[in-house]
């Protein structure tokens, strides 16, 4: 199912011309416009799942799979020296366009771009609490 107002869902079904690099029957996989590096690029399914909650899934494990793929020929032909899969999930999080999304972000030595974080610790209060969530 589409939703009328989401940009992706109209650049998924080819309503709004993208650099595509990749269509199937459930995805298309197009060159971000803002790229992090260069090759950066992002997988989105033809439907419209506003985030990872809402993901099926079959689309789940079929996204994996082409993130797999892409992430293959991308270094293939960039002759890159790592790559991020990153997906984000909401503001806080720094998802800016709500329909799911994978970024493929390839990565070279001595690039500029800024993932990451500054580690912090495991409390015991943190671990029980939620390893109590799982039933642990
Ligand atoms: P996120 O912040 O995880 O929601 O990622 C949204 C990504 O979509 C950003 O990297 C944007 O540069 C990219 N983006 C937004 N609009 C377009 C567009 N029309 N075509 C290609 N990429 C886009
Ligand atoms: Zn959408």
């Amino acid at each position: 199912m589409k939703n009328q107002d989401c940009i992706f869902c109209k650049i998924a079904n080819g309503e709004i011309p993208s650099a595509t690099l990749y269509e199937d029957e459930d995805f298309r996989v197009i060159l971000d416009l803002g790229p992090a590096s260069k090759g950066h690029a992002l997988i989105l399914p033809k439907e419209h799942f506003a985030d990872l909650y809402e993901l099926s899934d079959e689309a789940a494990s079929k996204a994996l799979v082409l993130a797999k793929k892409i992430a293959a020929k991308l270094t293939e032909i960039l002759k890159c020296d790592g790559f991020n899969i990153v997906q984000n999930n909401g503001t806080c999080a720094g998802q800016t366009v709500f329909h799911f999304h994978i970024h493929l972000i390839p990565r070279y030595k001595n690039d500029s771009v800024g993932l990451g974080w500054t580690p912090g610790t495991l409390t015991s209060e943190d671990k029980d609490e939620i390893l109590a969530g799982f039933g642990k």
